[in-house]
């Protein structure tokens, strides 16, 4: 899958989500980068929770 760090924009591509960026080493920022397609799709499912 294709990981992005949330706090330095460092993009990569592993199996599994790593607990630290392997670049700046900041703890749990990694995620999924997200297609627009995933945008459109987070905002119409959005609720009140
Ligand atoms: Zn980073």
């Amino acid at each position: 899958m294709n990981l992005v760090c949330a706090k330095c924009n460092y993009k990569f591509e592993k199996d599994k989500t790593p607990k630290l960026c392997p670049y700046c080493g900041k703890e749990g920022s990694m995620g999924k980068t997200k297609s627009a397609q995933d945008f459109l799709n987070e905002s119409l499912m959005e609720s009140d929770e």
